[in-house]
């Protein structure tokens, strides 16, 4: 199977035409982005904007070979019914052309070529085949009797679409190779049950999932980075994404932090968001690779990032206070299963309503499905094989353990089983001697001794952050 990514981004694009925001700037002039659509084999289209048709001509790809077109829903962003009549004034006007569409969707395509064609679309002598597309009814297209190699498309329910525009789909597709192929786009989360129920097992090659809104929640029943994250979880638990799955974040809005920031957010989540152009070539079973150029002649299409590394073992996010540290360290973790977040500060007992009310607020910003430890013994968290360990923070570790006669010796065993972790830890710390020399001996001390612990740690790290007004700063490694 081979994929050409016609487009990436949402209903408006990224940039949004209109707006001057940074994210906006940032994609403006590094990488536009049009509505989400995506080509198979040269002959399956999946969307049809009406970014599609010049999308498809900047990247040299001709659509004289479709033979079926696949639309999720009746917004209008997957779906510009013009392009079938400019078909019609077209060297293969009379060729087949498959239309499978939720019942909203095919209904605009019809008050559409009545309009201008003056004729019933799917009718008499029209070659095109207007096929509903309803969650749970499989449709074969093409095949044996076709002359063509057939694909098999499973829609799924989205959770998108209202009154007006019906019920929107997912497609889950079976390419003639074998590849499977799904495509997410739009949905907001949780999906319905029927939905994952279809998709459990199916251990995709290739996830299109979209990713609206970004660090912007809110617009319209799509995910967001953190729900983009839970559901991808949910996908790993169930089966349809699997270890060599290439996950494709798609429909990707302003709301978005800039480009290359979410390149990294993304990489955190096993997930990436290569250019609009992008051709990948998909072996069932196996890797995704970056495929060769278009059939036709046209610009050189630009390369898919590679396939994610493995995360980092330690990382640690130094910063100010109230720098976003603790967030940027979530982050790093939103698309594991399983986390345990460790506490190290002293619990909130409502003795001080202003830490109760900062711990609640952090309890708040975590997914359910992660356990609080609170202790301040580390070394075994560190040493035992598990899930990926949050440590929040060295800081209050430190505080805690000044007094103690043993502290040095603390501290070495702490490095020590830090340098020797065998899971994925991230731990959050403060950056030593950002705010005034303390005023008193045991505040100088406490300064002096963390920035102590901070660089023994940091020097033992595979990455190491540094947030500054909630922005992150890589200091480990450089490039
Ligand atoms: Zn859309
Ligand atoms: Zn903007
Ligand atoms: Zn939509």
């Amino acid at each position: 199977m081979q994929l050409t990514l016609l487009g990436t981004g949402s209903a408006d694009g990224w940039p949004n035409p209109w707006c001057e925001c940074a994210s906006c700037e940032w994609a403006r002039a590094h990488e536009p982005r049009g509505q989400t659509a995506v080509l198979v084999d040269g002959r399956l289209l999946i969307d049809f904007g009406p970014d599609v048709p010049r999308a498809a001509a900047r990247f040299g790809v001709s659509l004289a070979g479709l033979r079926h077109v696949l639309v999720g829903h009746a917004h209008p962003d997957h779906l510009g019914p013009e392009a079938l009549m400019w078909r019609s004034w077209s060297t293969v006007a009379a060729e087949p052309l498959d239309v499978v569409a939720p019942p909203a969707a095919l209904d605009v395509c019809r008050a559409f070529l009545r309009r201008w064609e003056g004729r019933e679309p799917g009718g008499g002598e029209s070659p095109l085949r207007l096929l509903p597309a309803t969650a749970g009814e499989p449709i074969a297209l093409g095949g044996p009797g076709d002359g063509e190699p057939g694909y098999l498309v499973r829609p799924v329910a989205a959770r998108h679409g209202d009154a007006g525009i019906g019920p929107a789909v997912l497609y889950d597709l079976t390419a003639p190779d074998g590849a499977r192929l799904l495509y997410g786009c739009d949905t907001a989360a949780p999906l319905p049950a029927p939905t994952l129920a279809a998709l459990a097992g199916r251990a995709f090659d290739v996830v299109l999932l979209e990713e609206n809104n970004g660090d912007r929640p809110g617009f319209g029943e799509h995910l967001d980075l953190p729900s983009f994250a839970r559901l991808l979880t949910e996908l790993r638990a169930l089966g349809a994404v699997t270890a060599s799955t290439t996950v494709l974040a798609v429909h990707l809005s302003h709301r978005n932090p800039p480009g290359d920031e979410l390149a990294r957010r993304l990489r955190d989540l096993g997930a990436q968001a290569p250019p609009d152009g992008t051709v990948l070539d998909v072996t069932p079973g196996g890797r995704t690779e970056p495929g060769a150029a278009p059939r036709a002649p046209g610009p050189t299409p630009p390369a898919p990032a590679p396939p994610p590394a493995p995360p980092p073992r330690r990382t640690l996010v130094t910063g100010g206070t109230r720098s976003g540290k603790s967030a940027q360290a979530e982050h790093r973790l939103l698309a594991e299963p399983d986390v345990v977040y460790v506490a190290t500060g002293y619990p909130a007992d409502g003795s001080d309503p202003d830490w109760s009310a900062r711990v609640e607020a952090h309890r708040d910003r975590r997914p359910a499905g992660w356990s609080t430890v609170e202790t301040l013994d580390l070394e075994p968290l560190l040493r035992t094989p598990g899930p990926p360990v949050l440590i929040d923070s060295i800081s209050l570790w430190v505080a805690a353990r000044l007094d103690e006669p043993d502290f040095e010796q603390s501290v070495h065993r702490l490095v020590e089983a830090w340098r020797g972790a065998r899971r994925r830890v991230v731990a959050v710390t403060d950056e030593a001697g950002s705010g005034p020399v303390a005023p008193t001996p045991v505040g100088r001390r406490f300064v002096d001794r963390l920035g102590e612990v901070n660089a023994r740690l940091a020097a033992e790290s595979d990455e190491v952050w540094l947030s500054v007004a909630g922005l992150p700063l890589r200091l480990r490694p450089q490039s």
